[in-house]
């Protein structure tokens, strides 16, 4: 993918994970085949043509390009897009956007979606992203969203039955269908490692995306400090969910990729490190390239 994007396929059939995330600096995971970005970092143009911005927080590393997204998007002939954040946060985005105006010297549309806890968005028929509580600080409103698909089939026990014999019970009144969830993608945002039992969906993600910021271990009280989630808390969190795949984001600078990854599978037996990837790991080049300290 374009720009400084990493693009990752995860788990059969793959699902398509394409983004950027450092800690502090900026922070977009897009699911091209979904439609939809959680959080949008500085509004990656490989991106823009998504039509939904799922945002966890309002901290500028993964907010930024709100404004971005949304007069690119106009610029491009792109209807305005969606953004779905923090109910709190509905206000005062919705007053940046206007301020924009007069500062770019047009408005550019946009559509923003309060959501809170329980919340269901509708991304396409079908495909559905619902809100639930993370634990990023008491200060710091934020939610994390999940994309389930909606399935309808025909009752178990209607099974044996023949087309002229369902319709015949259709029209009697009777259900004859049942509608199960399917959670595909699990995005958690900035937060610490909770519970993830909490919500029905979260356990059996197909894939979760879940921060560690920190590995190092001195580097626990910063973790603490700033509800953050430190490498010593990923056992328990692999430990809470059944997904193909774990994607680890937010990484620090203060700690090379190629340090965390092999700081990681040091803790980890081999089977669940493989579970683990880290969304900015690119295969060919952490092995060539001296890691990115900074
Ligand atoms: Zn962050
Ligand atoms: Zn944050």
């Amino acid at each position: 993918m374009a720009e400084h994007l990493n693009t990752l396929l995860l788990g059969d059939p793959p699902v398509k994970v394409s983004g950027y995330s450092v800690a502090g600096e900026e922070t977009v995971v897009g699911l091209p085949e979904m439609d939809v970005m959680f959080d949008v970092g500085k509004a990656p143009r490989a991106l823009l043509n998504l039509n939904h911005v799922c945002l966890t927080h309002g901290h500028m590393d993964h907010a930024a390009g709100v404004t971005y997204y949304f007069w690119q998007r106009d610029f491009q002939g792109n209807p305005g897009g969606n953004l779905l954040l923090p109910a709190v946060l509905a206000d005062p985005m919705e007053r940046m956007l206007r301020d924009w105006a007069p500062i770019e010297g047009h408005q550019a549309p946009f559509n923003i979606i309060p959501m809170r806890v329980g919340d269901q968005h509708e991304l396409r028929r079908d495909l559905i992203v619902e809100a639930f509580d993370v634990a990023h600080g008491r200060n710091v409103p934020a939610l994390g969203y999940v994309v389930f698909e909606r399935r309808r089939k025909l009752r178990p026990e209607l099974a044996g039955l023949t087309g002229p014999e369902i319709v015949a019970l259709k029209n009697k009144g009777e259900e004859v269908g049942v509608v199960s969830e399917v959670p595909l993608v699990a995005y958690l945002g900035d937060t610490e490692v909770f519970d993830l039992s909490r919500h029905r969906l979260l356990p059996t993600a197909r894939v979760l995306v879940a921060e560690c910021t920190f590995f190092d271990a001195d580097h626990r009280s910063r973790a603490k400090a700033g509800f953050h989630t430190h490498m010593d808390d990923v056992p328990r969190l692999l430990a809470m969910t059944r997904a193909e795949a774990v994607v680890l984001t937010h990484v620090t600078r203060r700690t090379g990729l190629r340090s965390a990854r092999a700081a990681l599978s040091r803790l980890l037996p081999a089977e669940q490190a493989a579970r683990v990837h880290f969304l900015m790991d690119r295969p060919s080049r952490h092995r060539e390239e001296p890691a990115e300290e900074q």
